[in-house]
C-alpha cells in the first residue's frame, strides 16, 4: 500500500467492511486473508489506456467495474469462485484523487455482486493511466483448464457473440451520444458479465474451456493447441444478438466478422460429450442462462475449420487482437 493517508481512509470508506475472509484488509503494509477451504486460484490481467480503453469513451467507474470483470472472467473459465482482489493502478501526474475513488467505486460495485474482498492496493505515477488487478479465488472439487477436449465432443458458447466489438465499433464511428438508443452493446463493450455461475456448471460437466477474450477464433486456437485437436466451426450457429446485427447494418460491417474476431465478449468457450448436453441445458436453464453449440471437436491434423453459410468448408484465420498494436 503507497497512498497518501487521506486517500487510504477515503477507499476504506467506499469499499466498507471486508468479509470474515480478511484478517487484515486495505492499508496495511499487506493483506492477510484466511486461507480457502479448496485449491487456490491466482490471475492477473491489466489494462492500459490507449490499448484497452479509451477515457472519451468509459467514465474510471466503468473503467474500474470492467478492470475487474476481466480477472472474474479468467476464474470462470477455470469454474472458480473469486474471493480477493490486489489492484495497481499506473496514473498520469496531473489525475486528481478523485479518478482513483471513481474508479474504486466502480471496482467496488462489481465486487460487492461477486462476492470479493479489494484486499490491497497500490498507485503510481506513469505515462499512460493502466489498472492491473490480481485477482484470487478458489475452487471446490473439479476445475476447469483448456486441456481436456476429445475428438467427438461438442463445441459450444455462452450467451453472444460479437456484442462488445459492435459497442466499440459504435463508440468509433457514431461517437458517444449517438449510442444512447444501443444500450444492449454499449453494456456489451463497458461492463461485460463474467460467467461465473455458468463457470462453475460447466466445472461438473465440460471437458475443456476458456474465456473469450480475444475473439472467438483466437480461442478455438488456443484450445486446440492445449487439448491437441481440432475444430469444426459452423458459422450458421454462431449466436449473434439482434442489436448486434443492427449495429452492423449502421456502421456497413460484418457482424459474423466481429463474432468471430472481435475481442472481449467475456463469454465462455467450452466442449463437452455430447451424452451430457441434457444435464448441461438442466443446469443452463436452473442459472436462467443458455448456450449455443457452434460445432464439433475434429482431430488435431484437420486444424480449425469453419463451415461456411454456402455448406462449404475453409480453414478459420484468427485475426486476433494483438495486445501490442493499438486499436
Ligand atoms: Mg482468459
Amino acid at each position: 500500500m503507497n497512498l497518501e493517508f487521506a486517500l487510504i481512509e477515503k477507499l476504506q470508506a467506499i469499499l466498507g467492511k471486508p468479509s470474515p475472509r480478511v484478517i487484515v484488509g486495505i492499508g496495511d503494509d499487506a493483506a492477510i486473508l484466511q486461507p480457502p477451504t479448496g485449491k487456490l486460484i491466482a490471475t492477473l490481467d491489466a489494462m492500459v489506456e490507449g490499448v484497452h480503453f479509451d477515457l472519451s469513451f468509459c467514465t474510471p467507474q466503468e473503467l474500474g467495474h470492467k478492470a475487474l470483470a476481466v480477472n472474474l472472467s479468467d476464474i470462470a473459465a477455470m469454474g472458480g469462485e473469486p474471493t480477493a482482489a490486489l489492484v495497481s493502478l499506473g496514473l498520469r501526474k496531473e489525475i486528481p484523487d478523485s479518478f482513483v475513488e471513481e474508479v474504486y467505486r466502480g471496482l467496488h460495485a462489481e465486487a460487492r455482486s461477486h462476492g470479493v474482498d479489494i484486499v490491497g492496493g497500490n498507485v503510481t505515477g506513469a505515462r499512460e493511466i493502466s489498472i492491473a488487478i490480481t485477482l484470487l479465488g478458489q475452487v471446490q472439487g473439479k476445475w476447469l483448464s483448456r486441456a481436456g477436449a476429445t475428438v467427438g465432443n461438442k463445441v459450444a458458447v455462452t450467451g453472444f457473440l460479437g456484442a462488445s466489438a459492435a459497442g466499440l465499433k459504435g463508440f468509433k464511428r457514431l461517437g458517444k451520444d449517438a449510442l444512447a438508443a444501443h444500450h444492449e452493446v454499449v453494456q456489451a463493450h463497458l461492463l461485460p458479465q463474467p460467467r461465473l455461475a455458468e463457470g462453475r456448471a460447466l466445472a461438473e460437466t465440460a471437458t475443456s474451456a476458456i474465456d473469450i477474450s480475444d475473439g472467438l477464433a483466437n480461442e478455438l486456437f488456443h484450445l486446440a493447441e492445449a487439448s491437441k485437436v481440432g475444430f469444426l466451426v459452423d458459422v450458421k450457429s454462431l449466436p449473434i444478438s439482434a442489436a448486434t446485427r443492427k449495429m452492423a447494418g449502421l456502421v456497413g460491417e460484418d457482424a459474423v466478422e466481429w463474432a468471430l474476431q472481435g475481442g472481449e465478449d467475456y463469454e465462455l468457450l467450452f466442449t463437452f460429450d455430447p451424452a451430457r448436453q441434457p444435464e448441461l441445458e438442466k443446469r443452463f436453464s436452473a442459472l436462467k442462462s443458455s448456450f449455443s453449440v457452434i460445432g464439433e471437436v475434429r482431430p488435431a491434423n484437420e486444424r480449425v475449420m469453419l463451415k461456411t453459410a454456402e455448406g462449404k468448408t475453409k480453414p478459420l484465420v484468427a485475426k486476433g487482437w494483438d495486445h501490442r498494436a493499438k486499436r
